[in-house]
């Protein structure tokens, strides 16, 4: 249909830094021809695995990503893994301009002592555990303690907050695993806390979250009077508790920010010392003021008994082929305006760009921005799309090979019309596939 000329790119990961990628370069030019390669057999990246699943609105970017994969030029291939089921230089040979949107799966360590006793588990896990990614199916995270303490009081802290503490009703009508959703119906948890380095100040970015924490039925918050002294602004969000006396005193579960405090140890239980029972906090002070304010140690310390630990402190960008420039001290693909820095052809967008901040409107704006590169780097002839590439054909033949089965477009639509299917019988709006082996048999692989 189009001419074996016309410019052909190749995307690696199919999460909305992916599709916005694709969506822009195809707008963009009427001759583009766009292939994302995508590790799992179902597309969306975060939209699927993070989002939290009481905010389904968010989702609603997933109608957006659908109308970008069913356009005649984009094609999507899922279950494949870039890095291991191809490598980078091969689709260099096969396109014109590589784009890679793999985003962020690894995680940072706190790097305190006591990090892996069990008991304490990374947002990332928790997340991903709840949400259905295959990976995270087996955590069986132990929720029979009281008091769990987050560490970390950015938005995913908060979504972990309140999918503990939210009442089972409210979570039975989301697309939470079933899995889940009974380990949580039997949760023992009662107390939330939410720790963060610094002050009241610095938590801009996550009002409307708590606010949510705040409506939150059966819950009450309990803050510290003294972390917020000469903070009167920041504690306008939260009730007094003169304003709903009633429904705050019947409230049986309890969330609190805590400021001022970084962690310092895990403390095991003395009685089963694999597990942990506690947590070492150093208290801080705040130097300067505002979003620049740095947090620097007081030398006191303080403990907080609790059966549970979140570490929520970050995602990070890992290296999926070593013919890629990785920054590692700083997780991320060393780039200008989304061109790899000097790797010709290659081009990076999403949070494998940025760093793992901002929420998706921030990754739609930085990698129309990328795309916007490609297409410059195309007129401008620095990006020789003058000779024939052959794309996908000669990529399909390799993983043929290789024995790797591709799941297309319509063969997630599929699984999509499964996991709605399964879900309405139980009153949500889907019930996810957890395995990608079952992924695959639905798909008809
Ligand atoms: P990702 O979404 O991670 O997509 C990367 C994709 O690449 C994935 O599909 C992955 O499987 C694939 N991939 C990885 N490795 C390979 C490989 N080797 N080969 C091929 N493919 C690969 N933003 C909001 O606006 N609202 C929210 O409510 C919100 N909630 C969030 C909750 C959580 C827990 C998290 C972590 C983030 C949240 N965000 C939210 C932010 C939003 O999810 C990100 O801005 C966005 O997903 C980043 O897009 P991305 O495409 O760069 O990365």
């Amino acid at each position: 249909r189009y001419s074996s000329c016309s410019p052909k790119v190749c995307i690696v990961g199919g999460g909305p830094a992916g599709f916005y990628t694709a969506q822009h370069l195809i707008k963009a030019r009427p001759d583009v021809t766009v292939d994302i390669y995508e590790r799992l057999p179902v597309p969306f990246g975060l939209v699927r695995f993070g989002v939290a699943p009481d905010h389904p609105e968010v989702k609603n970017v997933i109608n957006t990503f659908t109308q970008t994969a069913r356009h005649e030029r984009c094609s999507f291939y899922g279950n494949v893994n870039v890095g291991k089921d191809l490598s980078v230089t091969e689709l260099q040979e096969a396109y014109h301009a590589v784009v890679l949107s793999y985003g962020a799966e690894g995680n940072r360590r706190m790097g305190v002592p006591g990090e892996d006793l069990s008991g304490v588990y990374s947002a990332k896990d928790f997340v991903g555990w709840y949400n259905g990614l295959p990976s995270c199916r087996e955590l069986g995270p132990d929720l029979s303690c009281e008091t769990a303490v987050i560490l970390g009081q950015g938005n995913v802290a908060l979504d972990v907050a309140r999918v503990l503490l939210s009442p089972i009703d409210l979570l039975k009508k989301t697309d939470i695993t079933q899995p889940a959703l009974e380990v949580l119906e039997e949760s023992r948890v009662r107390r939330v806390l939410i720790v963060g380095r610094r002050g009241p100040t610095q938590i801009a970015g996550t009002v409307k979250e708590v606010r949510e924490m705040v409506n939150l039925p059966n819950t009450r918050p309990d803050m510290l009077a003294s972390d917020f002294e000469g903070v009167k602004e920041a504690l306008k969000d939260l009730p007094s508790p003169g304003n709903e006396h009633e429904r705050l005193e019947k409230a049986s579960r309890v969330w609190g920010l805590r400021f001022y405090r970084s962690p310092v140890e895990i403390l095991a239980d003395p009685e089963r010392s694999s597990r942990t029972a506690g947590i070492r906090l150093a208290v801080n002070k705040l130097e300067g003021s505002g979003e620049g304010a740095r947090a620097v140690l007081t030398g006191e310390m303080e403990d907080v008994s609790c059966g549970l630990i979140i570490s929520s402190i970050g995602y990070k960008s890992l290296s999926i082929d070593p013919s890629v420039p990785f920054d590692s001290h700083r997780a991320i693909v060393p780039n200008n305006m989304g061109r790899i820095q000097e790797a010709p052809g290659l081009y990076c967008s999403g949070w494998l760009k940025t760093g793992p901040t901002g929420v998706i409107a921030t990754t739609l704006n930085n990698s129309f921005d990328t795309a916007r590169s490609v297409l410059e780097d195309m007129d401008s002839g620095t990006l020789n799309t003058s000779a024939a590439k052959p794309g996908s054909q000669s990529i399909n033949a390799l993983l043929e090979k290789r024995g790797v089965k591709p799941v297309t477009f319509s063969e997630w639509e599929k699984i999509d019309s499964e996991e709605v299917r399964r879900g309405a019988a139980i009153g949500k709006p889907r019930e996810k596939l957890l395995t990608v082996e079952e992924m695959l048999q639905v798909a008809g692989k």
